[in-house]
């Protein structure tokens, strides 16, 4: 059967050809649970049967002057949505600690904007050693375009991981923001990995962009090798340019996309991130069948899936939550 050929090919370090990565996402419907039958086998051997759980909390949010078409916190979009500075370092160690609590393995704070001042940089510094401190959890920040001092910040402070995605193909990035380029996003992929930071990062899938935009994207992933990679699915949030937007997602759709994923980047902590569960809807189990990491109780302005029916889905499922310190 060509998937596990496909699967042969990913696990003996190969790489699929663009015929074969198509084949992947044109794959008849009925070819899904094959196509899952291989996928679980590369990220079997990976990752056993653990799924990674992780808390996003909006830590600033709004006022930003980026244009990113598909984000309700852009200077362009109408959406309504709460708009607030940098929160408290109480509060945010407090959302930590329920993260921690939830066993979850990471905890992520993203900050709307541009780049961060030096003085949330210096804020955020004092976080991280406390929470590190308080709960012993792995951290990652989603920041936007930081500088190379300000990565050496984080990165002595504690931080473990930034996330900065590449979002689409190099190709299809003008399409999505003009505010800045998809060579700015590489550029400060590459400062914060020189600094010794873990490296988050993914796409959204679902913005108008072709097959062959999705195949340049996870292709590039591959190529900058993240320690994670979060494959959000586009929210068309009322408000944002891509507000109105057809999409051609529907569960299955999703789903091989996350199996060409795992084919193309095997041993990576890949995580189905925002749009789960609105695009996967009663699929989601199978899922995880691909990846082994999912964001739990919401992410930056929309809400998820509560901890506890994520962890019954895991547990029904006969996999494992893996908790801090185990893996
Ligand atoms: S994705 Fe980030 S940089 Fe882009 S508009 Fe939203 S908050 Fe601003």
């Amino acid at each position: 059967m060509k998937y596990m050929r496909f699967a042969d090919i990913s696990l003996q370090g190969g790489l699929l050809s663009r015929e074969e990565c198509m084949q992947v996402l044109c794959a008849p419907d009925r070819d899904i649970l094959t196509l899952l039958d291989a996928a679980y086998r590369v990220r079997h051997k990976y990752f056993g049967n653990t799924v990674q759980i992780q808390v996003l909390t909006n830590a600033k949010s709004g006022l930003c002057q980026e244009d990113c078409h598909y984000c309700s916190q852009s200077r362009i979009s109408k959406a309504k949505i709460d708009k607030y500075p940098l929160i408290s370092e109480e509060k945010l160690v407090s959302e930590a600690l329920r993260a921690k609590d939830l066993d979850a393995k990471r905890f992520c704070m993203a900050l709307s904007g541009r780049k961060p001042t030096d003085t949330e940089i210096d804020s955020l510094c004092a976080v991280i050693a406390e929470i590190k401190n308080e709960t012993g959890i792995s951290t990652c920040c989603s920041i936007g375009l930081i500088d190379g001092d300000q990565a050496k910040k984080l990165k002595a402070a504690g931080l473990n991981r930034v996330n900065h995605n590449l979002n689409t193909s190099e190709k299809y990035h003008s399409h999505i923001c003009t505010t800045h380029t998809y060579q700015d996003r590489i550029n400060t992929i590459s400062l914060c990995r020189a600094t010794g930071l873990e490296i988050c990062s993914g796409g959204i899938i679902g913005q108008g962009e072709s097959d062959e935009d999705i195949i340049d994207l996870l292709l590039a992933l591959r190529e900058i090798n993240p320690d994670s990679i979060p494959l959000n699915f586009l929210i068309p949030i009322k408000g944002t340019p891509l507000g109105g937007l057809a999409q051609n997602l529907t569960p299955r759709r999703c789903l091989k996309v996350v199996c060409l994923a795992r084919f193309l980047i095997p041993d990576r902590e890949l995580r189905v991130a925002g749009g789960r569960e609105q695009h996967i809807r009663t699929l989601q189990p199978m899922v995880l069948y691909a990846v082994n990491s999912i964001f739990v109780t919401g992410y930056l302005t929309t809400s998820g899936q509560p901890a506890d029916e994520a962890i019954q889905m895991i547990a029904d499922l006969g996999f494992e939550v893996e908790v801090e310190g185990a893996g």
